[in-house]
This record gives structure tokens, C-alpha cells and sequence, in this order.
């Protein structure tokens, strides 16, 4: 194989640093307890903005992945047991954070026969009793394109269910694992044609060597299933063993897509350098309310 050098890393990813008394308060909140958050474990660069709206990121059904994805850090291997404590933990520190958009993600638990979606809608179950004005965004896999488990997450009823692409077509045996570029359209297709009313949503991650027009082509497709917002961000890679950087799209890039997916009809796009799946989660729930 070839030997590429890593490309530099430009100065629009540097993170500036910036706080608020939000963001002070849950940091506070959260030292010497035992919450984790999507957001501090990954070490996402939208923290501070995040938890400044009060929006924040849980992985439930364990932190050990049944999948390998090439961009991914999560570990894999055979999960641990179910713990059926996890939904009230999380509604626990969803109350803490006095949050007002949770975002709940999961690994994939393919050695689950309902791919853990019981634990899935009760842990949306058990934030909305706890914080009726709270909105909840799940963020799933693809549950094996089982219908009847994504059925069983679904009748929770999400303000949002979040369904990542993450790549194009031709790339996706590359850098997903086990998922398919048509599964994951037919799960988004499905969630809207179930419950038409709960808004669908979908990511793409740039950078793994994709053109503008297969990125095109990613929008139309979401489209075609009636996905209402679509979020785009730059890829990067998280140790020297997952897949390369083989483009940074400059921020010019990413707003002149942003024109093309709101030209096609998404109600919103966020894209940006730094956008990740949950950014501006809140004003996404609040601009879906009224539709
Ligand atoms: Fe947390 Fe998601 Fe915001 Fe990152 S983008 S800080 S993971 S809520
Ligand atoms: Fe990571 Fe999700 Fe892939 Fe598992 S399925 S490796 S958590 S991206």
C-alpha cells in the first residue's frame, strides 16, 4: 500500500476555548459524581457551547461496541451484561444538568434480539417523566433494520430520531462496519413512515476522500426518504489506527453545502468544520416544534 504523510491539521479546528456560568456549573455538577457524558469522554470540541444551551450526550447499553467502525473510538468487543439501572441513572443526570435537550446514543448491541431498544425507549421513557419540558433525541444503530425493534424505540416518541449516514455510498464498506448505505436509508424511511410526525434526522462525516457530487448525491437520498435535518462535520481522526484524514474541507466548503441541503428542502442543516451530530440539537427540536 501507499505511504501518505498525515495532512496538517488546519488552524479553523483549533478550538478556542470559551466558558460561561452554564458550563462552570455542569462542570461542577459533574466533578465527583459518577455521570458520564458523551460529550467529556469523547472530548467533543462543542462542549462548552453545548452545555452553555444546556444539551448534552449519553451512551447507554454499555461502552463496549459489537461493531469496529474505521473512524470510531468506542471500543469493541462482547459487551457486558445489561444494566438495568441505566435509564433512571440517566434521567438522574439529565435532572442534575437541569438539561434541556438530552441526546441518547448507544454502541450497537447485535448480541441483543432487540438490539437493546427496550432499554432504549425506557431510558427516554424515565427522562420524560423526570423532565417533561426536557426534549429527547435518540441517536440509534441501525437496530439490524428490524422493524419491530425500532418500533419498540420509536413508541417512546423522541422529539427527534437521529439516524447517522456518515458516509457516502461508495466509501461506506471502508469506514462502517456491518452497517449498509440502503439499511440505514431504509431505517430513516421506516422511523418517518411510522411515526410521520416525530422529525428524522441524519449525519455525514467529510473528509474520508468523497466528492462533492457523491455528497450531493447523500442529500438527495435522504431526501428521497424525507429526512427534515441533516448535519454535516469534519472527520478526524481519533488514534494513529483509525482511518486517515484524507481532506479537510474548508469552511467556505461546508456553508455552500449547507445552501445545497436547505436548496433540496431539509428544514435545517448544520455545517461546520466542527458541527457533530447533536450541535444546535436544541434550536432543532424547537424549529421541528412548529411544523
Ligand atoms: Fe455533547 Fe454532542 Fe454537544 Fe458534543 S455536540 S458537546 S457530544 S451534545
Ligand atoms: Fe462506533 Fe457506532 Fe460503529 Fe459501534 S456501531 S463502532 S459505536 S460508530
Amino acid at each position: 500500500a501507499e505511504e501518505e504523510r498525515p495532512l496538517r491539521r488546519p488552524d479553523w479546528l483549533k478550538i478556542q476555548l470559551r466558558t460561561g456560568p452554564n458550563f462552570t456549573e455542569l462542570k461542577d455538577l459533574l466533578r465527583g459524581n459518577t455521570l458520564h457524558t458523551v460529550c467529556e469522554e469523547a472530548r467533543c470540541p462543542n462542549i462548552y457551547e453545548c452545555w452553555e444551551n444546556r444539551t448534552a450526550t449519553f451512551m447507554i447499553l454499555g461502552d463496549i461496541c459489537t461493531r469496529a467502525c474505521g473512524f470510531c473510538a468506542v471500543k469493541t468487543g462482547l459487551p457486558s451484561e445489561l444494566d438495568l439501572q441505566e435509564p433512571e441513572r440517566v434521567a438522574d443526570s439529565a435532572e442534575i444538568m437541569k438539561l434541556r435537550h438530552a441526546v441518547v446514543t448507544a454502541v450497537a448491541r447485535d448480541d441483543l434480539k432487540d438490539h437493546g431498544a427496550s432499554v432504549f425507549a425506557e431510558t427516554v421513557r424515565a427522562i420524560r417523566r423526570r423532565m417533561p419540558l426536557c426534549t429527547v433525541e435518540v441517536l440509534p444503530s441501525d437496530m439490524g433494520g428490524q422493524y419491530e425493534a425500532l418500533k419498540v424505540l420509536l413508541d417512546a416518541e423522541p422529539d427527534i430520531f437521529n439516524h447517522n449516514i456518515e458516509t457516502v455510498r461508495r466509501l461506506t464498506p471502508k469506514v462502517r462496519a456491518k452497517a449498509t448505505y440502503d439499511r440505514t436509508l431504509d431505517v430513516l424511511r421506516f422511523a418517518k413512515e411510522y411515526k410521520p410526525q416525530i422529525p428524522t434526522k441524519s449525519s455525514l462525516m467529510l473528509g474520508h476522500g468523497e466528492t462533492w457530487e457523491e455528497i450531493i448525491q447523500v442529500m438527495d437520498d435522504l431526501r428521497a426518504v424525507d429526512v427534515d435535518i441533516m448535519t454535516m462535520g469534519q472527520y478526524l481522526q481519533p488514534t494513529k489506527k483509525h482511518l486517515p484524514v484524507k481532506k479537510y474541507w474548508t469552511p467556505e466548503e461546508f456553508a455552500a453545502l449547507k445552501e445545497e441541503g436547505l436548496k433540496r428542502g431539509f428544514k435545517h442543516v448544520e455545517s461546520g468544520p466542527l458541527v457533530r451530530s447533536s450541535y444546535h440539537a436544541h434550536e432543532q427540536a424547537q424549529s421541528t416544534d412548529q411544523k
